[in-house]
């Protein structure tokens, strides 16, 4: 695919659900858009996406090909390609650099990059990841119901991951995976205690995969307990390169700092927007998309604004562009009408 301009209104890295939202919105206001995208979203691995209104158990990737398709009908462009600087042009606006040394110039960015899940490093565990080792309940949790589920306790993640399965199994074991079990307060071993979930000290020291199924996690000590299903905390973190060197400001999340943003998804750096996972390690497809909505709509009344600021003030300067008068005549027709 080439890049066809060599400047856009807008250009989105990343072509995620979030992303893509907002090239589609920005479509529609009849705004030039770009996308740039290095293929990789965040849930390639799982075999269907859950959750989405009207789009409940669709393959990700069939998801993806149809927002792209919406896209390009609004004249939205859309390149494989990864993004490796952005930087300001010194006029409050961005040249673009791609990883093959092809280069654009944006007058505003929306940075929809994701985060990346970094797994622990468990033997088994990198394979089965979106299959049957998972995450979230609420993507996999009722696929899962009534099997056979091990929860991986780590730190940060503490006992709730534990709980919130066992609203759909009866049957729930946490490992604690060579955590000491003075560490968790008391409190957590009596909410486990009342949900009847078991608990399993001791290192695990891989998985048991038989046809091609999780069948069992096995303990360092050679301990073996059969499992269905692994549950895993695996520690997120934004892929925010670029937002690190605009000087984007990040806040703290129960995972680690992510990018700053306002309502509408604009960070600390005018004209540059974020959304998605890049934002935050809780937006999930449909927040996902509705971030890149609103940051699209945000994006696109901006500038509006900007540029009607602009041809004002050119015009209070005694200088009238044809175009710009044709408008104004059009408004105070429309005005004597009404
Ligand atoms: C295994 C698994 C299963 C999941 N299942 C569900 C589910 O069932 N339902 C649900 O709601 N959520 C699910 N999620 C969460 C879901 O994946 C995210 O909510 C969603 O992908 C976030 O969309 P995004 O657009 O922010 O990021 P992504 O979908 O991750 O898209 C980011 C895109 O940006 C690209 N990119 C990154 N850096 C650059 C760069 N420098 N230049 C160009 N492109 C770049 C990436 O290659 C990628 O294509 C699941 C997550 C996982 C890990």
């Amino acid at each position: 695919m080439q890049v066809e301009k060599d400047s856009y209104e807008a250009v989105v890295v990343g072509g995620g659900t979030a992303g893509l939202s907002a090239a589609l919105i920005l479509g529609r206001s009849r705004r030039s858009v770009l996308v740039v995208d290095a293929g990789e979203p965040r849930n390639a691995p799982a075999a269907h996406m859950q959750g989405y209104p009207s789009r409940d158990g669709m393959p990700p990737g069939e998801f993806l090909a149809v927002v792209r398709q919406e896209v390009e009908s609004y004249g939205g462009e859309l390149v494989r390609g990864r993004v490796t600087a952005a930087e300001p042009d010194g006029s409050g606006e961005f040249h673009v650099t791609l990883a093959d040394g092809r280069r654009v110039h944006a007058r505003r960015l929306v940075i929809a990059t994701g985060l990346v899940d970094e797994l622990p490093d468990i033997p088994g565990v990198a394979e089965r990841w979106g299959n049957d080792v998972i995450h979230c309940p609420y993507c996999h949790g009722w696929e899962v119901r009534d099997q056979a589920i091990g929860v991986l306790y780590a730190k940060e993640a503490g006992t709730h991951q534990a709980l919130l399965f066992r609203q759909l199994s009866d049957d729930v074991t946490l490992f604690l995976d060579g955590a000491d079990g003075d560490e968790l307060p008391d409190a957590d071993w009596q909410l486990l205690a009342a949900a009847g979930v078991g608990v399993i000290s001791g290192k695990v020291g891989g998985l048991v995969v038989e046809d091609d199924r999780l069948t069992g996690v096995r303990l360092a000590d050679g301990r073996l307990f059969a499992r269905q299903v692994l549950v895993v905390p695996p520690r997120m973190k934004p892929r925010d390169a670029l937002l690190a060197s605009l000087g984007a400001r990040t806040e703290d999340t129960p995972a680690g700092p992510f990018a700053a943003v306002d309502p509408l998804g604009l960070t600390s750096v005018p004209g540059v927007w974020a959304v998605g996972n890049a934002t935050g390690p809780a937006e999930q497809v449909v927040n996902a998309a509705s971030a890149g909505y609103r940051a699209g709509a945000a994006l696109n009344a901006e500038l509006l604004h900007t540029d009607l600021a602009r041809a004002a003030e050119r015009r209070r300067a005694g200088v009238f562009s044809p175009e710009g008068e044709r408008a104004v005549a059009r408004a105070r027709g429309a005005r004597i009408g009404a």
